[in-house]
């Protein structure tokens, strides 16, 4: 059994934590070290099911607070060792990661707690490199795909098979493009190698379906370019297309700034 709380999803800050049986893993450091304790403490936890932090890349919302993370909980930093060697360089982190740094192998599952095995997949967006997690605990398969400006055929396949997908549902394009964003940022966002629109993450959910899919959790969700509802009803209506009824599979918004319950996956 796997349970995952999200501290908090989009620009603002990237972070949430899976729980295994006997091992935790947080999952990008992007929200201050005191609030994680905070909303750790609210469902009962604390530091120690913090075993291991996989990072997806180097931006500022997903790594802001891995340098505290590593001084104050001290547990192994696991990337790409073309992202820990970013990250030594990276004001945020260099002067805390190398006595945590430990290196994903590409291609292969890594061992990285007592209940879970990591492999990565690498995605489009404009980071050192940006990773998308496949992990396995027992029989659930948990994917996360987000910042990644369109979806590759390795991203489908992992999406494909997954119990639990936590998949990036960032902008509306209608909002994007009639919106007052500098026209280098809205290509920056939507010319392939930023973020995933609503459509594109309905594209996912459709070519991806399976019956095995039990959680749906839509992340980093622009705070000016989508509202939570267009994101929720753009993959409800991806959903019904592909003739599933309502309530097969648990469909959820993470939100900005707003911690979810903790949830049984
Ligand atoms: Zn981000
Ligand atoms: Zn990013």
């Amino acid at each position: 059994m796997m349970r995952f709380i999200s501290f908090s999803s989009g620009s603002c800050g990237n972070c949430s934590l899976l729980l295994g049986p006997g091992s935790g893993i947080l999952i990008d450091a992007g929200v201050s070290i005191r609030r994680v304790k905070k909303e750790l403490e609210a469902v009962g936890l604390g530091f120690d099911a913090i075993s291991a932090i996989l990072v997806t890349h180097d931006h500022g919302d997903h790594i802001r607070s891995l340098g505290s993370f590593c001084k104050r909980v001290g547990v192994p930093v696991w990337t790409s060792g073309a992202l820990h060697d970013a990250l030594a360089y990276h004001p945020f982190t260099r002067d805390w990661i190398t006595p945590c740094r430990q290196d994903l192998q590409p291609g292969v599952w890594n061992p990285v707690t007592a209940d879970f095995d990591v492999r990565y997949f690498v995605v489009p967006h404009d980071a050192t490199q940006c990773l998308g997690y496949a992990i396995r605990c027992g029989g659930e398969l948990f994917v996360l795909m987000t910042d990644l400006g369109h979806a590759t055929p390795e991203s489908l396949q992992w999406a494909s098979m997954a119990t639990t997908l936590v998949l990036e549902s960032n902008y509306d394009v209608d909002m994007l493009l009639g919106g007052d964003y500098p026209q280098y940022l809205k290509d920056r966002i939507c010319h392939g190698i930023g973020h995933l629109s609503n459509d594109a993450c309905a594209e996912v959910i459709v070519k991806s379906l399976h019956p095995e899919l039990k959680n749906l959790f839509l992340c980093h969700l622009s705070g000016n370019n989508n509202t939570p509802q267009l994101a929720y009803d753009n993959a409800v209506r991806a959903l019904e297309r592909e003739g599933v009824a309502p309530g097969t599979i648990a469909l959820r918004v993470l939100h900005r700034g707003v911690a979810s319950p903790l949830l049984n996956l």
